[in-house]
């Protein structure tokens, strides 16, 4: 029962997240007004409003002008949905259950954003970082130092890499945002994981990259924003982190 609940609580939240990816980047309330067809501006019908389903029923379409609504509303819906109920099994009803989903909706929103803007607003890594900081002190399995050396590390190793990579090839390669994103994953998952995170969306993103460019024919100069693969490595991390960590040091013994 409360398995299903966590469900559908994701779905519920996964519909503020697309209002959040709508309105942040424009800095627009995030509560008022309520949603509306972006096309013919009328307001979305409570029965039209229901996750995943009211897409399905609606077949992609808006009630009033048939304009077309982006697949991204069910996506993130069911992404949200499935993330609420991968860490209800985890951590059952629990404040690290709560901490962990409230990390993994910023993920989600950041990454849509900057898919689409190329940026990470500031305005949910920067409080993000804090509120990673303060979690490390009610999670169990983090200490507040692990937390603030993943802060350290994960923010300043790119602040390195986004230094040096200008300097070297006089063009900016990676974003501020990109740096106060690693901060603020940093701050949730501690520094171990963090370096995990490097590891795996440079990984991440090195394939994808060498995918573009062989089906695409872009060149090394499409700039590719860097935060979704991050918080990839970061949802992975978080997920599977502790049995890749072991499985490496296993196999170095
Ligand atoms: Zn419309």
């Amino acid at each position: 029962m409360l398995t299903a609940i966590s469900i559908i609580v994701g779905a519920l939240i996964g519909s503020f997240l697309n209002v959040c990816i709508a309105r942040l980047p424009k800095e627009e309330s995030i509560v008022f007004p309520g949603s509306h067809c972006p096309r013919c501006g009328h307001p979305i019908r409570g029965y039209d409003n229901i996750p995943i389903i009211s897409y399905l029923v609606l077949k992609g379409k808006c009630r009033d002008c048939g304009a077309s609504i982006s697949i991204q509303y069910p996506l993130v819906e069911g992404i949200t949905a499935v993330g609420s109920f991968l860490l209800f099994l985890r951590f059952g009803l629990s404040v690290a259950y709560l901490i962990y989903f409230a990390f993994l909706c910023s993920l989600i929103v950041i990454t849509v954003i900057d898919l689409y803007h190329q940026i990470i607003p500031d305005v949910i890594s920067l409080p993000g970082i804090g509120v990673g900081l303060l979690a490390s002190l009610v999670l169990p399995g983090i200490t507040f130092w692990n937390s603030l050396v993943g802060v350290l590390l994960g923010g300043g190793s790119l602040f390195i890499v986004a230094t040096v990579y200008q300097w070297l090839f006089k063009r900016e390669g990676m974003g501020g945002g990109d740096v106060k994103l690693l901060a603020m994953i940093g701050a949730f998952l501690g520094w171990k994981v963090v370096i995990l995170t490097i590891l795996l969306s440079s990984l991440i993103g090195s394939v994808v990259g060498i995918v573009m460019i062989v089906v695409k024919g872009k060149d090394f100069k499409y700039a590719i924003p860097f935060g979704p693969f991050l918080a990839a490595g970061a949802v992975i991390s978080l997920g599977w982190g502790g049995q890749i960590i072991g499985w490496y040091l296993n196999l170095n013994r």
